[in-house]
C-alpha cells in the first residue's frame, strides 16, 4: 500500500528571505537517507505498481529558478537523489525580485524589491535532464489557470509542453499548476494535453487512491517537521490527517499557494 510524501521548494540557497537555506535543505536529504526512502521522481511516483511496498519520497522544486540548477541540482547528486523541476520555459528572460521587508514576490523590480531570482535556461534544463532528473512543465508562464481566458491555456498547458520536449529532447509528463490553482475544465485539458499527472498544493501523502491530476504535496522548510512527515509516511500512522490539516492553515491565511 503506497503512501509517499511528495515535497516541494522554491529557492535554495539564494539571499533570505524567500529561499531555504543550503545547510536546512542537506538535513532534509540527510533524514531522507537515515531513515532509509528512495528518492525517484514525480513520474515514477506515478508508474508505481499499488502493491509496491518500498519506501519513496519526491522531491521537485517550483518556477524554474537558477539557484535550482546551481544550488540544489549539485547536492542531490551527491546524495544520488532525482527530484523533479517544474520549470517555466516562457521564464528565461525574466528575472524575479523579493521585497525582504514584505516577503513578496515581483516580476518587476519595484521599490524595496532587492533580491534578485534569474530564472534557469534551456541549456540549464536540458543539462538537469541528461544528469537524470525530471523536468516537468508548469506552464509558459506562471498564470493561475483559473483566471485567464479559455484560449490561453493551448499556450500555458500544450504549447509549454511541446518547447520543453524540443529543449529537452524527451517526451514531459508531468504538470504542476501554478499556484494550485485548477478547477475540472483545466484538469481535463490538462489530461488531453497529453500529461500523465499533475501536482497541486495541498498538504497530502500520495495513495493508491489518490487522483494522478490532483497529487498533493508538501511545502515544509523546517526540518523538524519535515522528520515527522517521513516518520507519519508509515501507512498505520494515525497523525497524517491532523497533519495535513494544520499545514493548510498557513497556506489559506497567506493566501498564497505558490
Ligand atoms: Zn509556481
Amino acid at each position: 500500500m503506497l503512501k509517499v510524501p511528495v515535497f516541494y521548494y522554491h529557492s535554495i540557497g539564494n539571499r533570505g528571505p524567500e529561499t531555504l537555506e543550503i545547510s536546512e535543505f542537506r538535513k532534509h536529504l540527510e533524514l531522507i537517507r537515515q531513515q532509509g526512502f528512495k528518492a525517484i521522481t514525480f513520474s515514477e511516483l506515478l508508474a508505481l505498481e499499488a502493491h509496491d511496498s518500498g519506501r519513496y519520497v519526491v522531491l521537485t522544486f517550483d518556477d524554474g529558478l537558477l539557484d535550482n540548477f546551481e544550488n540544489a541540482a549539485p547536492i542531490l547528486s551527491e546524495y544520488g537523489y532525482k527530484a523533479t523541476f517544474f520549470v517555466i520555459p516562457g521564464f528565461d528572460q525574466v528575472i524575479r525580485w523579493v521585497n525582504p521587508k514584505t516577503r513578496a514576490w515581483s516580476e518587476s523590480q519595484f521599490d524595496g524589491f532587492s533580491i534578485p531570482f534569474p530564472s534557469m535556461q534551456k541549456h540549464h534544463r536540458r543539462q538537469l535532464f541528461e544528469s537524470g532528473m525530471e523536468i516537468g512543465c508548469h506552464t509558459m508562464n506562471h498564470p493561475k489557470l483559473n483566471a485567464i481566458p479559455e484560449h490561453r491555456l493551448q499556450i500555458e498547458i500544450s504549447d509549454s509542453k511541446a518547447l520543453l520536449e524540443d529543449q529537452v529532447g524527451s517526451e514531459i509528463t508531468s504538470f504542476c499548476y501554478p499556484k494550485g490553482r485548477y478547477n475540472e475544465m483545466i484538469l481535463d485539458r490538462v489530461r488531453t494535453a497529453g500529461y500523465l499527472g499533475a501536482c497541486t498544493t495541498m498538504p497530502a501523502y500520495y495513495r493508491n487512491d489518490t487522483p494522478k491530476f490532483e497529487c498533493g504535496r508538501f511545502l515544509v522548510e523546517d526540518h523538524r517537521i519535515y522528520r515527522k512527515i517521513l516518520e507519519w509516511a508509515s501507512p498505520v500512522s494515525q497523525w497524517t490527517d491532523p497533519l495535513c490539516t494544520m499545514l493548510q492553515i498557513p497556506l489559506k491565511l497567506k493566501n498564497t499557494y505558490f
